[in-house]
């Protein structure tokens, strides 16, 4: 299949080209004929998979061949990163074509509130926005969506995550009941049928390989006491060159501490956490981007929503708890199909955790053995390490 079969307009096309996308990806194939078809749609897909472009090409063919003299499409996203960079791909594509956008994100100054109030008041063909902050402007009274047309909910798990049900509930209460509605999901819990059931007409289903990492990233990990971590992070770059990496750790407090950790065996690396302001957010990502920055250290934030092509080194310092999370940190190399590293390092506390990410991927990641001048590693026994009990828990005694 190639993007020539959708038909979409030709200006399209040339944005197409020069961002130098040929070929539809599996979640494209799918999604796109079923948004031309106007029906409402669930997409269960990762970030990874081009699951942005498959919604925003069709929407942007369709608001190209209709009278756009309205807000036309919502796109709600969790994190203000992954709105505008939805609204990046929304600007790369309709390049050569008379649709607008805006994206509509929490923090930031009263000039930044202004001046996105100024632009939803202007009128935009799609807006991009973060829950919490639409219902700000949206209680302001004077922005209209009622001829809305589409509304996307992207992430809509991570939304849920992140307490944004309330807020997705009476954002939809201000749309026309006539629309075509479409969520895309990572996973599938419960609570997003509940929602889709709710917000959805008669809709299509598809499903890209759930909670799957991509076929293009070498899975690995490392059994390590945590004193042996940073002599081995030290020892991986000493033996092979990275382009550009990410390591997760689990909080920001962890991270800001292993920038430090890094320095003193001289590996320069910068750190991304919720303390760091919109702006210096926005500049480090294009530092590492443009490969000023090598190496970032981050949190789970970092690992939705980030699209950053060639990230070649994936590093877990930490296992997250969530084995979903592990899916979406290493999704954030082997993009699009190319090539990637993964490797986890496991303390003996993690080791239950590891294994239940194995249970959800159906596959056993093959463990490395420690480079010599580290000494023992742990053995792996996931089911006789158990989590250690919450400090000041006492077992009731029977009377
Ligand atoms: P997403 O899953 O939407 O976050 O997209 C992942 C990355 O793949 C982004 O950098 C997209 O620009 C890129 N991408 C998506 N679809 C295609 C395609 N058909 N050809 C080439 N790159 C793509």
């Amino acid at each position: 299949m190639t993007f020539d079969d959708f038909q979409f307009d030709y200006d399209l096309m040339d944005g197409l080209d020069a961002m130098g996308f040929n070929k539809p990806t599996p979640i494209q194939e799918l999604a796109i004929p079923v948004i031309l078809a106007h029906k409402d749609l669930i997409a269960c897909a990762q970030t990874g998979t081009g699951k942005t472009a498959a919604y925003v090409l069709p929407i942007i063919d369709k608001i190209i061949g209709s009278n756009h003299s309205h807000l036309n499409t919502l796109i709600l996203a969790p994190t203000r990163e992954l709105a505008v960079q939805i609204d990046q791909q929304v600007q790369g594509f309709s390049y050569y074509v008379p649709v607008s956008s805006i994206a509509i994100y929490g923090g930031g100054d009263g000039a930044i509130w202004d001046q996105q109030k100024k632009a939803l008041k202007a009128g935009a063909d799609i807006i991009i926005a973060t829950p919490g902050r639409l219902i700000s402007q949206l209680a302001s009274g004077d922005i209209k969506l009622d001829k809305l047309e589409h509304l996307i909910l992207d992430e809509a798990d991570r939304m849920l995550d992140m307490g944004f049900y309330d807020d997705i509930v009476k954002i939809i209460s201000y749309l026309p009941k006539e629309r075509q509605t479409l969520l895309f999901s990572a996973t599938m819990p419960p609570k997003i049928r509940t929602l889709a059931a709710k917000i959805l007409h008669k809709p299509e289903e598809i499903s890209i390989a759930i909670s799957k990492p991509a076929e293009g990233i070498l899975q690995q990990a490392y059994l390590t006491y945590d004193a042996q971590k940073i002599p081995l992070l030290g020892e991986i770059f000493k033996q092979t060159t990275y382009q550009s990496v990410i390591i997760f750790a689990g909080t920001k407090e962890r991270v800001k501490s292993l920038q430090f950790e890094l320095k003193r065996i001289g590996l320069k690396a910068r750190s991304f956490h919720s303390d760091l302001e919109q702006k210096e957010r926005e500049d480090l990502m294009n530092e590492f981007r443009s490969r000023k920055v090598q190496v970032l250290i981050g949190t789970d934030i970092l690992s939705r929503g980030i699209d950053v092509d060639g990230i070649d080194l994936v590093v877990n310092f930490d296992v997250p708890p969530d084995p979903e999370d592990y899916v979406h940190r290493i999704g954030r190399t082997a993009r699009a199909e190319s090539k990637g590293t993964a490797i986890t390092f496991i303390n003996e506390k993690d080791q239950r955790r590891f294994h239940a990410i194995e249970t959800l991927i159906e596959k056993e990641i093959p463990k490395l053995p420690l480079p010599t001048f580290l000494g023992e590693a742990p053995i792996y026994s996931p089911k006789t390490h158990r989590p250690e009990p919450k400090r000041g828990f006492k077992p009731k005694r029977k009377s």
